[in-house]
């Protein structure tokens, strides 16, 4: 079982308070590198969620001036960084993830704190610039009220801290609830809360089923906005749940990223961007490039390029200094990039690296061995749907037209990268991809200063930048009537 200073209580957090624990029914929690039991965290109820909702929507009615949201947010920030080492073992024990990117973790985490401190001024009342209608016009911008916060594994930490950040920012009240395979961050994160002297009810934490509490989240109406990240699927089943109460939703769902690689792109830098992009948290991300288009000119030279260096990749315990692949969070994701790599190999892929490893005998220890298939066709599954694994599948196109066609041939929408010398190319294909975030010459992902969020079926809304913190605001228009002698 685990030991840390972070994690005395192992429940829940509402009103200021954490919850009493229960025994039943719980969450088990396990290192999916070697099955060991983490822990067993006690499960909220119905009535610790509603009270949590309560809390929150009491504490909203008087929001804090934006210098206390400033000095909070900057405390925040402060905290996680104080406590980096300790937090990045935590998720690395439950989520597998390598250590260093653990620590990089916090470090993003923290920089959406940082952010929305420095910038919160945003928030100050807008005046326009002259009369209209004999008035003068202010736009204030109000804090939507009590907001639900839906999260998953793949990054326990920086997807709470993303939607926390902009929330308290904008001087919502929050109730956050964390995947149930990595609930140990998140209450190490309400440890940090804790000790803050936040008002009791502004950020609560509840744990368990997930299919309950969103419900409640979507329909009761104290709460204003529901922001998730996950899956498309059980995105679009919040929406049909909040729809008869007009919920406003967040969403940022899932991706299908397409890595585009034309023949003047220099091969080296571009195969070094991929590795980076498509490796980080084993495959495990919704920017990971899914599917690599590449020039057939360069074809095999990039593949060679690329399985020169996939080769080297050493997969193991995330606690391990030397491991830079961790293990896929669960044998159901196993189970699907498998089944991905099966379906490609008999409809014609190739591989250059990797081998069908044993199925896993256990939920844990789903290590599946870093991948890359050549010969991909556009009927693949692996090209259809988001792998989320180890694997690098690279199919060739012949013009720019058919690279854009089949980049675009998808319903998901978040990201895509581009990797071309031709600065007139890289425009015109930007304007024509229909994703989110389009990096060029570069797969780095986002960042706490910019919008991210995704087009089509990725989801609507954006976290990060000052959009993200609009994702929480309630614009209200005030016209003051002048007095008469001012009146145009
Ligand atoms: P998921 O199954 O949709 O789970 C995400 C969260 O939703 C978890 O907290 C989960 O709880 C909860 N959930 C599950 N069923 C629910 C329901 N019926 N009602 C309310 N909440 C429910 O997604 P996942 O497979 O864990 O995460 C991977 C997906 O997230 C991928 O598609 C990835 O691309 C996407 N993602 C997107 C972004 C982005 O920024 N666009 C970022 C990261 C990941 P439990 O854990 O308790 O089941």
């Amino acid at each position: 079982m685990i030991a840390s200073p972070l994690l005395e209580h192992l429940a829940g957090y509402a009103a200021g308070r954490w919850l009493a624990s229960r025994s039943s029914p719980g969450l088990a929690v396990h290192n999916p590198a070697t099955g060991e039991s983490l822990a067993m965290v006690s499960a909220s109820s119905d009535a610790d969620v509603r009270l949590a909702i309560d809390q929150a929507a009491a504490v909203v009615t008087t929001p804090a001036p934006l210098r206390q949201r400033r000095a909070w947010l900057e405390a925040i920030a402060q905290r996680l960084l104080g406590r980096q080492e300790e937090l990045a073992r935590l998720i690395a024990l439950e989520n597998g993830k390598p250590l260093r990117e653990s620590r990089a973790e916090v470090e993003y985490a923290a920089g959406f704190f940082n952010f929305f401190a420095a910038t919160i001024e945003f928030l100050e009342p807008r005046e326009l610039p002259a009369p209209i209608r004999g008035c003068a016009w202010t736009v204030r911008q109000r804090p939507a009220g009590v907001v639900g916060l839906i999260t998953p594994w793949n990054f326990p930490l920086a997807m709470l801290a993303k939607k926390l950040a902009a929330a308290l920012g904008a001087g919502c009240a929050v109730v956050a609830k964390p995947a149930e395979q990595t609930p140990l961050t998140a209450i190490a994160f309400w440890h940090l809360l804790g000790a803050l002297d936040l008002p009791p009810g502004l950020a609560n934490l509840v744990l368990g089923d997930p299919a309950p509490i969103g419900r409640v989240l979507c329909t009761h109406p104290a709460v204003r906005v529901v922001s998730f990240t996950g899956s498309t699927e059980v995105g679009k089943l919040l929406a049909a749940q909040g729809a008869p109460h007009l919920k406003r939703l967040t969403l940022e769902l899932g991706g299908n990223a397409p890595f585009l690689v034309f023949a003047d792109a220099p091969l080296e830098p571009a195969a070094d961007a991929l590795l980076a992009n498509k490796f980080r948290a084993g495959g495990q991300t919704c920017v990971c490039a899914n599917r690599v288009l590449v020039q057939r000119e360069v074809c095999a030279a990039f593949a060679d390029r690329v399985a020169e260096r996939v080769r080297r990749l050493r997969v193991g315990d995330g606690l391990s200094a030397d491991t830079d692949v961790g293990p896929l969070i669960d044998r159901a994701a196993f189970d699907k990039v498998a089944s991905h790599v099966a379906d490609a190999l008999a409809r014609g892929a190739r591989r250059l690296v990797g081998f069908d490893p044993p199925r896993p005998a256990h939920e844990w220890g789903a290590f599946y061995p870093p991948t890359v298939l050549v010969d991909v066709t556009r009927d693949m599954r692996l090209c259809r749907e988001e792998t989320f694994g180890p694997v690098v599948a690279i199919a060739p196109f012949d013009s720019e037209t058919e690279a854009l066609a089949l980049a675009n041939g998808t319903g998901a929408g978040l990201a895509a990268y581009l990797f071309t010398a031709d600065g007139e190319r890289a425009e015109r294909a930007i304007q024509q991809l229909e994703f989110g975030h389009v990096g060029w010459n570069t797969a780095t992902g986002p960042t706490p200063e910019a919008p991210f969020g995704g087009f089509k079926q990725s989801g609507y809304g954006r976290e990060g930048g000052l959009e993200g913190l609009l994702e929480f605001c309630e614009p209200q228009t005030v016209p003051h009537a002048l007095p008469p002698g001012l009146k145009p």
